[in-house]
């Protein structure tokens, strides 16, 4: 399974934070912006897998960006949930009509939100097959945050969870401590990097009772590399 790229468009900034955080937690790549105009250049950038957007903003509002989106020819296929404070069923009926695949209403729980991500993700095909990645003779179901090695069920905590889930989806190549910090405790916790390492070592010693310890990898001097060949 590949990277999921989740475009955030919130001109709230404390919703915008705490949508990010969220997102980044479940595995997410997490780009947010806080208008169109700034989500527009972005998406120059990288093209998003799916797109969270706040229905009132300033300037272009998100409802009128997502018909717009739809109507245009480039990015037509992205999956757009609108976000808004309004509950009004006509309201809901005008979002799907611009043709938003999903609606959310505020407040909504983390868990909801990404309950719909996921089945937004899901109905348009981008989240593989059913959420579940192999590897190296090891399985990661993300909906169930369970991980396998054949019948075997490894007892894995959430950090390491996230670690494999990174891993797993950017095989065969290095990574650094701090690139792994960033990518899988999120850029804004201050942790120090020997808590990569103390993280890897336990993934090891549950590995080794699989025979497949080789699978994490130590480049001197650089990081760490999940790899099936060894
Ligand atoms: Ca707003």
């Amino acid at each position: 399974m590949m990277e999921i790229n989740v475009l955030v468009v919130e001109d709230e900034e404390a919703i915008r934070e705490m949508l990010t955080m969220v997102l980044g937690q479940s595995g997410f790549t997490v780009h947010a912006a806080a208008d169109v105009q700034i989500a527009t250049s972005m998406m120059e950038e990288k093209t998003p897998d799916l797109i969270l957007l706040d229905w009132m903003l300033p300037g272009i509002s998100g409802v009128e960006w997502a018909r717009r989106l739809k109507k245009g020819e480039t990015y037509s296929e992205i999956p757009i949930i609108l976000v808004t404070a309004r509950g009004e069923e006509e309201d809901k009926v005008r979002g799907l009509d611009v043709g938003a695949d999903d609606y959310i209403t505020k407040p909504f729980s983390p868990r909801e939100m990404i309950a719909r991500i996921r089945a937004v993700l899901r109905r348009t095909g981008k989240f593989g097959k059913g959420g579940k990645i192999e590897l190296g003779g090891m399985a990661l179901d993300i909906e169930q945050h369970r991980v396998t090695i054949g019948e075997a069920e490894l007892a894995v905590s959430p950090t390491e969870f996230r670690l494999l889930e990174f891993f797993m989806t950017h095989p065969g190549r290095v990574y650094s401590r701090t690139q792994l910090l960033d990518q899988v405790w999120g850029r804004s916790t201050y942790i120090e990097e020997r808590t990569v390492d103390v993280h890897i070592r336990r993934l090891r010693k549950i590995l080794i009772g699989h025979k497949r310890e080789e699978l994490i990898q130590t480049v001197r001097g650089f990081g760490y590399r999940f790899s099936e060949s060894s």
